[in-house]
C-alpha cells in the first residue's frame, strides 16, 4: 500500500491582510512528518521507480510525500525539513513559472485575495467584467460555497464558473498589475535554478504542466503543449529524464480520457491526481489517489 500526501504552501506564519493563502508552518510539518512516520515507512524517489509494484503490492503501508507549484518556500522551508528527518519528495514544476518568469494566474489570485477587502475585489471584478449576478447566481453561489461569508461565495463563484479562461486571464492581469511587480513576485514565489537543480540530482522534479489549466476543458492541441512542452522544458532544465505529472486541481473533471492518453504519450510513468485514498496493487500507475496534507493525521480536517 501507499500512501500519498501533497502540499502547497509551507511558511513560517500565514498572517496577512486578508486570509487567503493556507498551508502548514515549518513545525506543523515536521510534526505530521513524525506522525505519518508511525504508520508507514518513507520512501525515496528511486525506491518509488524501482520498486514501485512491491510496494503497492505489499500490505504494509509506505508513505510518499508530493509538492506542486514549485515555491520557493517548498525549497527554503519543506526541503530543510526533509534533509533533517532524511526524506524525499516529488516537486512538481509548471514551466511558465521558469521559463517566462510569469506568476501562475491562481497565485495572481491568491495574492490579490490576501491584499484587497473581498468586497472591493468583488466590485472590481464585477466592474471589469460589467456583470450582475442574477437572483440564480447569487443562490448558486451560496450553494457551492456554502462554507464561506456571502462576499467569498460570490467572489469565489464568478472568479470559478461565470468568466471564460481568457477573459479571467487579462482582468486578473491588469489587477495584478495594478498592485504588484509580476518579476519581483516571480522571484520570492518560486525556485531558482540552482534550487531545481539540487532537487533534481534526487530525481525529485516532476511535471505539473506549462501553464496550470485545467486540462479538462482544453482542445487536442493546446492539452499537447500544456503537458509535453513542459516536460520537455523540464528535462532541458535539469538534464535528467521526467517520468511524472501531477495534474493541476487533479479531480476526475481534470483528467479526461485525452488527457490520460497525452500523458502516456508523452512518457509519463507516474501521474497523481487529488482524489483521495490509499493506492494498492490494482491502480492505474497514471492515476495515483493522493490526499492533502489536511486530510492526514496532524491535518486539519483529519477525523480519525
Ligand atoms: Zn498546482
Amino acid at each position: 500500500m501507499l500512501t500519498i500526501v501533497n502540499y502547497h504552501y509551507i511558511r513560517k506564519s500565514f498572517e496577512s491582510k486578508y486570509p487567503s493563502i493556507f498551508g502548514m508552518t515549518n513545525s506543523q510539518f515536521k510534526e505530521q512528518l513524525l506522525l505519518l512516520k508511525n504508520e508507514g515507512d518513507f520512501i525515496t524517489i528511486n525506491e518509488f521507480n524501482n520498486n514501485y509494484k512491491d510496494l503497492l503490492n505489499s500490505r504494509n503501508n509506505f508513505n510518499l510525500i508530493t509538492f506542486d507549484d514549485g515555491l520557493k518556500e517548498q525549497f527554503t522551508n519543506a526541503y530543510s525539513v526533509l534533509q533533517e528527518l532524511n526524506l524525499e519528495a516529488y516537486f512538481f514544476l509548471n514551466a511558465l513559472n521558469f521559463k517566462e518568469k510569469k506568476v501562475s494566474l491562481v497565485h495572481k489570485i491568491h495574492l490579490l485575495k490576501s491584499i484587497l477587502e473581498p468586497k472591493l475585489f468583488l466590485k472590481q471584478l464585477k466592474l471589469e467584467l460589467n456583470y450582475n449576478f442574477s437572483k440564480l447566481d447569487k443562490k448558486r453561489s451560496r450553494k457551492v460555497y456554502r462554507f464561506d461569508t456571502i462576499v467569498n461565495a460570490e467572489l469565489k463563484y464568478l472568479l470559478n464558473f461565470l468568466f471564460p479562461n481568457d477573459s479571467k486571464a487579462i482582468i486578473i492581469d491588469k489587477l495584478f498589475d495594478n498592485h504588484f511587480n509580476e518579476i519581483e513576485v516571480n522571484n520570492s514565489l518560486y525556485m531558482n535554478e540552482s534550487e531545481i537543480l539540487e532537487l533534481s540530482k534526487k530525481n525529485m522534479i516532476g511535471n505539473h504542466t506549462y501553464n496550470h489549466k485545467h486540462l479538462g476543458v482544453l482542445g487536442k492541441k493546446e492539452l499537447v503543449i500544456e503537458i509535453t512542452e513542459s516536460k520537455k522544458y523540464l528535462e532541458k532544465l535539469t538534464y535528467s529524464p521526467i517520468n511524472t505529472i501531477s495534474y493541476p486541481y487533479g479531480t476526475e473533471e481534470v483528467i479526461t480520457e485525452d488527457v490520460l492518453k497525452t500523458a502516456k504519450d508523452s512518457h509519463h510513468k507516474f501521474g497523481f491526481t487529488t482524489e483521495k485514498g490509499i493506492n494498492g496493487s490494482l491502480d492505474n500507475l497514471l492515476i495515483l489517489k493522493r490526499f492533502d496534507c489536511n486530510d492526514v493525521i496532524g491535518g486539519k480536517k483529519y477525523e480519525g
